[in-house]
């Protein structure tokens, strides 16, 4: 029996850009503009290929939560088998109250943990702690030691390698805060082993984001690898190596329907190679922090043209959305695909022009693309920016005092409020006004 092709997650039937079997333009009639939309078969999808990607091998798939950390999504990857990556008591509440059992699944990362944030993971009993200083080693100890609470640790390594991506999310040479460098780790595996309510379990690194190259990864295993016999050689039981997340997505496309959902399976398959081939022979239990290659495909931001001007040579879209709804273009110069939702089709599009999409957020840097192609929008018609689910509504701030845009879930036919969107109360609540009235 032939299976149905899979439905993409983005598609244009009759010229109207779909996610799953819904149209955008009733969904931004109903929800509103700017609106990020996820694709619920997109996000099972990708969990499931890179699931299998490591079939064979003991592994656990920890979702970065700092990528999208929406209840409902963290609900719905809990569901898939997975655990989650947090880097703060923040996110870690959120796996709690979205999937309470897979706090046993959940590793704990980050440079400035707070004695606080290390209790409530105690408590929860998260799988294991990546520690990534001599403070934070001694705080820890004490923390378990006052608690009576064991906690495993790794310690997160600075393999100093090259992640050959964008400065800002390189992390893992000597220059950057993260982890311990290679030559310190074997006196602090060392000094960690000495306390009673620490048991050293794992080594783990994470050596950046958006990582398109093999070589960084597997070159960071490798070290990972040697540490781990050497370690072992000192006499420490290490169980868990954990190689952190970090595996790219392409931003730039072919047009939305010559995309395979799944058409990086064969990349998938590479990067569990790069992985897996350095910890041969090893005996590990592989933990793997994936956040942008789970969701960010599977969701894009909708956002309607509110004006089109023109200064001198340049033409300007300016959108509902703005630098607070989506940061990446502004924060690293990130290139997101614009398509516009009723497509124009050929030879009904002689004045496509290069247009700069902006914001209408008082910053010259509010600008998600400049000199772009795009057919020739107008004041009311619908754009979505692609592959947003990842760091995009995470990133979302109220600069401007602008409410953050609704989240929906579409599964078929259906589709799911997961966020409503913010209000100007939303906003002003916490505050407290200088004078009663
Ligand atoms: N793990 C850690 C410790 C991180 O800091 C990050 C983000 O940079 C990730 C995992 C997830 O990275 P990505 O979304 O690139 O897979």
């Amino acid at each position: 029996m032939t299976r149905p092709p899979r439905p993409h997650a983005f598609s244009y039937r009759r010229s109207v850009l779909n996610c799953e079997a819904l149209p955008l333009p009733a969904l931004a009639a109903r929800f509103g503009t700017p609106l990020y939309v996820y694709s619920r078969a997109a996000i099972v999808e990708r969990y499931r290929a890179f699931d299998r990607a490591f079939r064979g091998r003991p592994h656990s798939i920890c979702y970065s939560v700092k990528a999208n950390s929406n209840l409902a999504l963290l609900r719905l990857l809990a569901a898939q088998g997975a655990g989650f990556d947090v880097v703060s008591g923040g996110e870690l509440e959120r796996v709690l109250v979205a999937a309470p059992r897979a706090a046993r699944r959940t590793v704990f990362s980050g440079v400035g943990k707070s004695a606080a944030e290390m209790d409530l993971a105690l408590r929860a009993g998260i799988l294991l702690f990546n520690v990534e200083s001599e403070g934070e080693l001694e705080l820890l100890a004490a923390r378990a030691a006052r608690l009576r609470k064991p906690a495993r640790v790794a310690l997160r390594v600075n393999p100093d390698v090259r992640a050959q991506t964008h400065p800002y999310i390189s992390t893992g040479q000597r220059q950057h805060k993260f982890g311990v460098p290679m030559n310190r780790a074997r006196a602090l595996y060392r000094r960690a082993a000495r306390e009673k309510y620490l048991d050293v379990a794992g080594v783990s690194l994470h050596i950046g984001s958006q990582i398109l190259r093999l070589q960084p990864f597997s070159a960071a295993l490798r070290r990972a690898a040697a540490l781990v016999r050497f370690l072992r050689a000192d006499g420490h039981r290490i169980e868990y190596v954990d190689a952190g997340g970090g595996l790219g997505i392409p931003y730039r496309h072919a047009p939305v329907n010559d995309r395979m959902d799944a058409g990086d399976s064969p990349a998938l398959s590479a990067y569990a190679r790069a992985i897996l081939a350095p910890l041969r022979g090893l005996n590990v239990h592989l933990l793997l922090e994936p956040g942008r290659a789970l969701v960010g495909p599977a969701g894009l931001l909708l956002a309607r043209v509110l004006y089109r001007k023109s200064s001198g040579r340049r033409h300007f879209l300016v959108l509902d959305a703005a630098m607070n709804d989506l940061m990446r273009p502004a924060l690293y110069g990130a290139y997101h695909e614009i398509v516009p939702v009723g497509r124009v089709e050929a030879g009904d599009s002689p004045a496509a022009r290069n247009f700069d999409v902006v914001g209408p957020i008082c910053e010259t840097g509010d600008v998600f693309a400049r000199a772009r192609p795009l057919p020739p929008l107008h004041p009311g018609d619908l754009v979505a920016l692609l592959d947003t689910g990842a760091y995009g509504m995470s990133l979302a701030s109220n600069y401007n005092s602008r409410g953050r845009p609704a989240e929906i879930l579409v599964s078929g036919r259906s589709a799911r409020l997961i966020r409503r969107r913010e209000t100007a109360r939303d906003l002003m609540r916490p505050e407290r006004p200088p004078y009663p009235h």
